[in-house]
């Protein structure tokens, strides 16, 4: 059993418009007051009862006895000389999670955490370090997004976030039930609005949930981390690939139900002397031949407590060029935020204090595969 939040009464953040009905009908309020309700939060970013001008006194003090709002308060927010923005959010049992802003001229993207810390263990990545503490609930995820779209509009209208990547700390589909409603919840139109062609979830590759996600009726685009194009490399580097392997993925993913024009997109960490030679992207190229799909090749960003290195331009060049030539869809990820600690993989939150980070073992033989499930 993963850990989820301590409970207590339920933040109006992680409720969807049925469960606000459900609630309303509950305290014997006419319906429209759902609408209301759920407006408040969803689509003014209320986070006090007492914004609910619209509700008596009497109503906002018998809501505030069943419900609450705001799971998340803003710790710290670091600018990066890019403009990108890393914001240090602390749940109200005291863990800190961070996520990140974009800007990408008249885009801004909103990279947000759904767990604290992570189980899977990828041996490059500095949220692994962490552990798994627990599972951020739906409220967790959403209040990311309306934090950010807070802070947005604080600092004027000509911003907005338009792009939502579930890329933050954490594996999203081990934290199904919560990724799935908040998804529910994001892309409502009395809500924030934001449209599924417009979300992005990164994987390492839980294909069971995979399969699922397949079937559901909110589907966003999906990206996985791949960063090997053979087993052996990848069992090294991801050690879920011991429990789910390339073919296994490449077999769920090819059964993903794809709409029209949209591809998968493939996430590949290049790590110095470990998977960017120039073989490896031939063996890619073979790999992903026939699967509709464009890979973002990320350079590494280091972090104190893994054993790697980023390429040399030169390198990531030619392993991007021989891609190309052998015909793959690829584009190298600018490292966004990295003077703040905020590019991809960089997410630990130093200042949960270091308690959580575990010391990085050398391991004889092949680590073991993560209890993921
Ligand atoms: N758990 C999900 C989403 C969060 S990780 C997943 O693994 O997909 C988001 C992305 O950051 C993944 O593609 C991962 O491969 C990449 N990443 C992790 N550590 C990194 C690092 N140190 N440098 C560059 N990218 C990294
Ligand atoms: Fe978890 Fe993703 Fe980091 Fe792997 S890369 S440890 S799955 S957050």
């Amino acid at each position: 059993m993963i850990p989820s939040a301590t409970p207590e009464l339920p933040d109006l953040a992680g409720m969807t418009l049925v469960d606000v009905e459900a609630l309303v009908a509950r305290l014997g309020w006419p319906k429209f007051r759902s609408e209301q309700v759920w407006r408040w939060v969803h689509d003014k970013g209320a986070r006090s009862f007492d914004e609910m001008t619209n509700l008596s006194a009497a109503q906002r003090g018998e809501l505030a006895t069943h419900t609450r709002v705001g799971s998340l308060t803003v710790a710290e927010v670091q600018t990066s000389r890019d403009g990108t923005q890393k914001l240090r959010l602390v749940t109200r049992d005291g863990f800190s999670i961070e996520s990140v802003l974009i800007p990408d001229g008249e885009k801004t993207t909103q990279c947000i955490s759904s767990q604290v810390g992570c189980a899977v263990d990828c041996q490059f990545c500095a949220t692994a370090k962490l552990g798994l503490k627990r599972n951020l609930d739906a409220s967790e995820i959403v209040d990311q997004v309306y934090l950010g779209r807070k802070l947005l509009a604080d600092a004027g209208p000509e911003r907005r976030i338009t792009n939502i990547v579930y890329m933050g700390m954490g594996e999203p589909l081990h934290n199904y039930d919560n990724l799935i409603r908040s998804l529910q919840i994001l892309t409502h139109n009395l809500g924030a609005k934001l449209s599924q062609r417009r979300i992005t979830v990164s994987t390492s590759g839980l294909v069971p949930k995979l399969e699922r996600l397949g079937n559901e009726l909110v589907r966003p685009n999906l990206a996985v981390s791949l960063n090997a194009a053979n087993d052996a490399i990848r069992d090294e580097i991801m050690p879920i690939n011991r429990k789910w392997n390339i073919a296994k993925l490449l077999g769920a993913l090819r059964a993903y139900p794809l709409e029209h024009r949209r591809r998968i997109t493939f996430e590949y960490v290049l790590l110095a002397g470990v998977n960017d030679s120039l073989t490896d992207a031939a063996q890619l190229a073979r790999l992903l031949r026939d699967v509709k799909c464009k890979v973002n090749i990320i350079p590494y960003n280091p972090h104190p407590e893994a054993p790697y290195a980023r390429p040399s331009d030169a390198a990531v060049d030619a392993f991007q060029n021989e891609c190309k030539r052998l015909g793959m869809a690829t584009y190298l990820r600018r490292p966004r935020g990295d003077d703040i600690d905020a590019a991809c993989g960089q997410l630990a939150n130093r200042a949960q204090g270091g308690a959580a980070i575990v010391p990085l073992r050398i391991r004889k033989g092949p680590p073991p595969a993560p209890a993921v499930d």
